[in-house]
Formats: C-alpha cells, structure tokens, sequence
C-alpha cells in the first residue's frame, strides 16, 4: 500500500538530540514558538491568465502578514510526489518540511486561495500547548452530524513531532490518484453527511479519519472556532464595509474575520463552484480590505474596496518617528477584545 516515505518512529527523540546539538536554530525564539507559513499553487501557468495575478496578490498579502508577525514562509510550486497531486499535495510537503526543518515548532498550512484579512490578529499558540493538529471545525457537525465540512484544511497548523508524522501516514491513504482516490471518493460520500459524489478529498479524508478513530487522535486535535483560521468567504466580503465602519482588526472573529478562504472559487482553473467574475471580484475586495491595514503604515490606502488606486491619508512630516510606535501592528497585537 501507499506510503509517504519510510517510516519514521522516533522523530521526538531524533528531534530533540539535533535541537540541543544546534542552539543557534532554537525552535523558540524569546519564548514564541517558530512559525513556519506553507502555501503553494501548481507547477503550470494557470489556464485562465488573469489567476496568476490574483496568485501574486495572495501570496504577496501572505508575506506581508508574515513579515509583520515574524513567521517564515514557503512557496511551493512542485509536485513532490506524483500520486498526491492537487489538494493532497500538501501531505508529502508537510511531512517533508518537518523533516528538514526541526527547528520549526508549527507548520502552518494556508491555501493560495485564502487571504490574510485581519492583519493584526495573531494566533493564540498557548492556547494549543496540548494539542498537535489545530483546524477550523465543529465539533457538533462532526460528530454529530458527521458533516463534510466539519473542518476545513484550508488553513490548519501541525505541530513538528511524531504524533504529526503517524497522523499524516494515517491520513494519506486514500490520496493516490486514478483508482484509489476515485474508489475512496465513494466511501467518503456514503460516509459524510453532504457530500457530492467526486474523488477523495484531503478534507473529507481528514473528517473521515478522525470520525472512525476519533480515540486514537482527538485527545490532540483543536477545533478552533472561536476565531476565523478558515472563514468562509461568500458570508464575509459583502460585509467589509460594514466591518471598517463599527470595528477594527485583531478580532479575527466575524467582527474583522483573520482569514478569508475562497473555497469553491478556481480563478486559477477552469471549473469551480461559483461564477469566475464573482470570486475575482470578491477576492479583489479581500486583498484591498487586507492591503488598506498595510498600507496604513505608510500612510495610504485604497480609494475603495474594489479598484487599485490609493490616497494619502496622512501629511507627510519632517518627524516621521514620534508617530512610529502608534502605527507599528506589531505592538498592537495583545489588544484585548
Ligand atoms: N495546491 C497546490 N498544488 C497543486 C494544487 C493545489 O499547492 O497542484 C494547493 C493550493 O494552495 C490550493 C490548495 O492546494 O489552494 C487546495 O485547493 P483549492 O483551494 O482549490 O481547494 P478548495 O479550498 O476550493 O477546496
Ligand atoms: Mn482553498
């Protein structure tokens, strides 16, 4: 049967040997845990021309959001294993990023097609120091209603240990495309409470998995809900007007949501869920609602949610420093809510 690679089965203990042997890659640095971002988008031009700009857009609003917190990225664009194309590209990444990089304590998966859209919210890592797995999810949707979109892999943190290695060597399975992903499509649709008939999923995959063997691994998964680590987009871009009117970013909640995923929209493909013109307009709002927090350091922002152009909103002054501190987002970040 399928493998990720040979198993690993003391990647805690081979992990701790390197990391006292290499005190110059601490995994905490003054008492944060390292935060290593992973996004990625396929390793051919998009088949609509127009969704590689909206790629650059997303991974440009990404690297700021990291720049401003101090998390580390990649950018995937290769196939590390044939079998897992698509969604499930993610699994052999993941696995391969822990393995190269023990210093790193979280590995964040986010899709190219989410967007950062509260760019002072930070994650509330204590809050996790029991947990391995930290996703979007419900915990009544599913388990008792064993729904399809339960959680949401769009946007999940792992931590690097050999709790994470077994789980992806669990979860992986029912990856491999052509017959094995098609015949366990059908399982996972008999299974899932509203999901259509198609090949298996990463995330239906996931909630199947953890349903069936919820003793083995729920004890270390968080399902954060308090919180928009996913959020889905249709139900928050009408409302950014809204938004900027009554609250302010670090609520990360449905009052200024931390992320917005554009699930169902493939600007980049040819078939998604919704209308082509409504996502890239949707997502064109997101990146300016993000990109206005942004620029507000420097003193700019957008005219209007939709277009490029920008206005100054501050004088420039010949004492840029005595209004530094109020603007920097990164002394903002324990604003209380
Ligand atoms: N992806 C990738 N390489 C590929 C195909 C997909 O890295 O060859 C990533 C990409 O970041 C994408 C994610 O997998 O956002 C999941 O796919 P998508 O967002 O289209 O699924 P949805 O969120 O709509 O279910
Ligand atoms: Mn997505």
């Amino acid at each position: 049967t399928y493998t990720l690679g040979p198993k690993i089965s003391d990647w805690d203990q081979q992990r701790k040997v390197w990391l006292s042997e290499n005190p110059e890659f601490p995994n905490f640095v003054n008492g944060k845990a390292r935060i290593l971002l992973v996004t990625g988008s396929p390793p051919n031009p998009c088949d609509n021309a127009i969704g590689d700009h909206y790629l650059l857009k997303a991974i440009k609003n990404k690297i700021d959001y990291c720049r401003l917190h101090g998390v580390e990225i990649v950018y995937n664009m290769a196939h590390l294993d044939k079998e897992l194309a698509g969604y499930w590209a993610k699994l052999p990444l993941i696995r391969r990023l822990m393995l190269s990089h023990p210093e790193v304590e979280w590995i964040w998966w986010m899709d190219s097609d989410a967007f950062f859209t509260d760019m002072v919210f930070e994650i509330p890592l204590s809050k996790y120091d029991k947990y391995n797995l930290v996703v979007h999810g419900y915990p009544d949707l599913m388990f008792e209603q064993k729904s399809w979109i339960a959680l949401n892999t769009g946007s999940f943190l792992f931590r690097n240990c050999q709790w994470s290695l077994d789980l992806l060597d669990a979860w992986a399975p029912m990856g491999p495309k052509g017959s094995i992903r098609e015949e366990a499509g059908k399982v996972l649709t008999a299974n899932l409470k509203g999901r259509p008939a198609f090949e298996a999923d990463d995330q239906s995959a996931l909630i199947y998995l953890l349903l069936s063997q919820k003793e083995m691994w729920m004890d270390k998964v968080f399902l954060e809900n308090q919180y928009y680590l996913h959020g889905y987009w249709a139900g928050l871009v009408d409302r950014y007007e809204e938004m900027m009117e009554k609250y302010h970013p670090g609520l990360g909640d449905e009052r200024w949501p931390f992320v917005t995923h554009f699930v169902g929209c493939k600007p980049c493909g040819s078939y998604g869920d919704y209308p082509v013109e409504r996502c890239l307009r949707s997502m064109q709002r997101a990146f300016n609602f993000a990109d206005n927090q942004v620029l507000k350091l420097y003193g700019f922002r957008h005219r209007g949610l939709l277009g490029p152009n920008i206005k100054r909103i501050r004088n420039e002054t010949v004492t840029p420093l005595e209004i530094i501190d109020e603007l920097d987002i990164r002394r903002s970040t324990h604003e209380k809510t």
